[in-house]
């Protein structure tokens, strides 16, 4: 099944609306608006009737696999399901119809909503101090690393390296090259965690942050970090925590108290924004008391019985987002701290990591673990053993879609080969668990039998296999009428 674009089911004079009867007079339209900004064609718009255009899109938006329609266990990422009532309070009009550039009287309530949801994460995370300026996991990375940076320039020298671990997110290294660091790598060791021996042959006063992930993008607790920390501390480094897995933490264990001094939140991830389409993020960040005078401006501060976004900040690092971030984002957060509270908060955590252990448990005589031990709330297996097959990960991927599931996230953490990290996410019932189960044991069993049947999947869905490196080499995103032009 293949939808057609809306200009194709286009017919001139066709119309999805009707407009009431003009009651006032009549102008030329060059009398509203200046000739020189008219055009001279109108423009080319579809012309469809209301119901085609509700069912257009109706019809396009299951074309693609979501998570209102199935389980979608992509490691790293929290593709959990996000309760529909925290899109209705965010899409309260009194929300809604904000502006940016409003006076900030008249915005009294949005701006104690965003500074409550600052306190909050500062509880969770056992921080300071928060900012919700930044809109993504890599952006809020990036404005760590400046903050730390800001940091160690005031204590005379802005020294020159960032430690990451092997097992870290790609933006990890990629956030911490683009604010002007080298990047060096942190072996884990066999069991999945900082390699302590590595970390002390890379410790050096040249060290400006330690980057890590906890529970790190193996699903694997680091059992030493408060050592770590004590370590990087004693040479006069930063500890940055990539929250993305906070997941796993909520409630009972916090970054601040593990000896981090930066910590990012992905709000998209944890707290309640339906994410993967590319939509707008939030990357809060959290510090402890000595980074937060370098904090971005605006603030949000109470100043004489009123809330106000305050830019005397002489330290901060500036602006690092046009306004304050993306609101809409921090009222979903917000509305859904407020209705989990302390003990709901908590089940996310227990929940998560008692699902991942379940499947996990489940799933490890199928394809070995490539940690295998007790898991947070991911793990990743790995496909090698059946390379002698002639299948892949990814072949095992695609097969998936063919039984009604996204496929987890693949070849990542890189330290595994042929990964596949799996992230039930606390939000899925035992029955679904069971279902992945089954369909991953008969796409085994296929793998034996008929491994070009996995290795041409998918087989059910509308488009087939992609052959994605040449649509990297060749983009065409642009549409044309022209049957004999080459379509994207
Ligand atoms: C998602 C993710 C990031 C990046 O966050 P974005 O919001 O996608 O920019 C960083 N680290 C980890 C471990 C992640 O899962």
């Amino acid at each position: 099944m293949t939808e057609p674009l809306i200009y194709e089911l286009s017919k001139p004079g066709r119309r999805g609306y009707t407009l009431p009867r003009l009651d006032v007079p009549e102008l030329e339209v060059q009398q509203v608006i200046p000739a020189p900004l008219l055009r001279s064609k109108p423009p080319a718009l579809p012309e469809v009737s209301e119901n085609e255009v509700v069912r257009h899109f109706v019809r396009l938006s299951s074309l693609n696999y979501h998570v209102d329609r199935g389980f979608y266990p992509l490691g790293s990422c929290t593709m959990k399901y996000n309760p529909k009532i925290n899109e209705d309070l965010a899409k309260l009009p009194g929300f809604t119809h904000l502006h940016p550039l409003q006076p900030e009287e008249t915005v009294q309530g949005a701006l104690a909503l965003m500074h409550a949801l600052q306190q909050f994460l500062a509880e969770i995370a056992g921080v300071d101090a928060v900012t919700l300026q930044p809109v993504a996991g890599a952006h809020a990375e990036l404005t760590g690393i400046l903050l730390a940076r800001k940091y160690h320039e005031d204590q005379g020298r802005p020294r020159s390296v960032v430690l990451v671990p092997d097992s870290a997110h790609g933006t990890n290294p990629a956030s911490v090259t683009l604010a002007g660091y080298e990047v060096r790598v942190v072996r884990s060791t066999d069991r999945g965690t900082i390699d302590l021996t590595d970390l002390e042959r890379n410790l050096s006063e040249d060290v400006a942050v330690f980057m890590v992930t906890n529970p790190n993008t193996l699903g694997l607790f680091e059992e030493e970090i408060v050592v770590v920390a004590r370590r990087i501390h004693e040479v006069g480094a930063l500890m940055y925590m990539d929250g993305a897995n906070l997941n796993a933490l909520l409630g009972k264990a916090r970054p601040g108290d593990m000896g981090f001094d930066i910590v990012h939140f992905n709000l998209h991830k944890t707290f309640s924004t339906p994410h993967g389409g590319g939509g707008p993020g939030a990357g809060a960040i959290g510090v402890t008391a000595a980074l937060e005078p370098y904090l971005p401006v605006p603030r949000i501060e109470e100043v004489e019985g009123s809330w106000r976004l305050t830019y005397d900040h002489p330290k901060s690092i500036g602006k690092i987002h046009g306004f304050y971030g993306n609101f809409l984002v921090m009222v979903r957060a917000y509305a859904y701290i407020r209705m989990m509270g302390p003990e709901g908060l908590e089940r996310v955590a227990e929940d998560a990591v008692l699902n991942a252990n379940y499947l996990m448990e489940r799933l490890k005589s199928l394809l070995p673990v490539a940690y295998p031990r007790r898991c947070m709330h991911e793990f990743v297996l790995t496909g090698k053993l059946l390379k002698k097959l002639g299948v892949r990960t990814l072949d095992i991927a695609k097969r998936l879609l063919d039984y009604g599931f996204h496929a987890p996230t693949i070849y990542f953490p890189l330290i595994v080969p042929e990964a596949l990290m799996i992230e039930p996410t606390e939000t899925e019932t035992k029955e679904t668990l069971d279902a992945f189960v089954a369909a991953l044991q008969r796409i085994l069993k296929e793998a034996e039998e008929n491994p070009e049947l996995l290795r041409t999947a998918p087989h059910t869905t509308p488009v087939r296999r992609l052959d994605e490196a040449w649509a990297a080499r060749h983009p065409n995103l642009r549409y044309t009428r022209d049957p004999s032009q080459p379509q994207g």
